[in-house]
C-alpha cells in the first residue's frame, strides 16, 4: 500500500516557523491549500495565515473564519477551481505536537462540514520547544460526532517532504 506522503514548499515550511516563533508563547496556525495526487499524496500549494481577528491564548487557537473564507475563495477561483481546502495547521509552544481532545474533535467537524468540501482533511501541529519545532502531520480516515459532544475520530500518521 502507498504510504501518503504531505508535501510542503520550502517557503511554506519556514513561514510556519517563522509564525510559530513570533507568536510564541501563544499558540497560532491557519490552513492549506493544494491538491491530492494521484498516487493519493497531499501537495501544499498555499498556506493562509491566521487573520487580523484570529484569537491566541496559550492554550488555543481559533483562526479569523471570515478571513479565512475570503482567501480560500480567492485561491480557488483564481486557480480555476484546481486548488482545494487540504486542512489546517496550529502551534503547541509549550507542548508536543500530539492532538488534543478539541483537535480531534475539530478534526472530525472539518471533514463531516460539508461546506469544507475535503472528506480526508489534514491537521499539521507544530509543538516543542525554542527552535526545535517538530512537526506532526495527520490525515483524517473516519470518525463521527454524537449528541453535538461524543466524538470518534480514526486518522493517520502522514510522513512529509518539504519541497
Ligand atoms: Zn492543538
Amino acid at each position: 500500500m502507498h504510504q501518503i506522503k504531505l508535501w510542503i514548499p520550502d517557503m511554506i515550511y519556514h513561514t510556519l516557523i517563522h509564525e510559530a516563533e513570533i507568536w510564541r508563547p501563544l499558540e497560532t496556525g491557519g490552513s492549506f491549500m493544494g491538491y491530492v495526487a494521484t498516487n493519493t499524496d497531499v501537495v501544499i500549494t498555499d498556506a493562509i495565515d491566521a487573520g487580523d481577528n484570529a484569537k491566541h491564548t496559550e492554550h488555543s487557537f481559533l483562526p479569523d473564519q471570515d478571513y479565512q473564507l475570503n482567501e480560500f475563495q480567492r485561491i480557488y477561483y483564481e486557480s480555476n477551481g484546481s486548488k482545494l481546502y487540504l486542512g489546517d495547521w496550529h502551534t503547541h509552544p509549550n507542548n508536543l505536537p500530539n492532538l488534543s481532545l478539541q483537535d480531534k474533535k475539530t478534526l472530525v467537524k472539518s471533514a463531516t462540514t460539508p461546506e469544507s468540501g475535503n472528506p480526508n482533511p489534514i491537521m499539521m501541529i507544530l509543538g516543542g520547544k525554542i527552535s526545535e519545532w517538530i512537526i506532526n502531520a495527520v490525515q483524517f480516515q473516519s470518525g463521527c460526532i454524537y449528541l453535538n459532544t461524543f466524538f470518534r475520530c480514526k486518522y493517520t500518521k502522514l510522513t512529509y517532504e518539504i519541497y
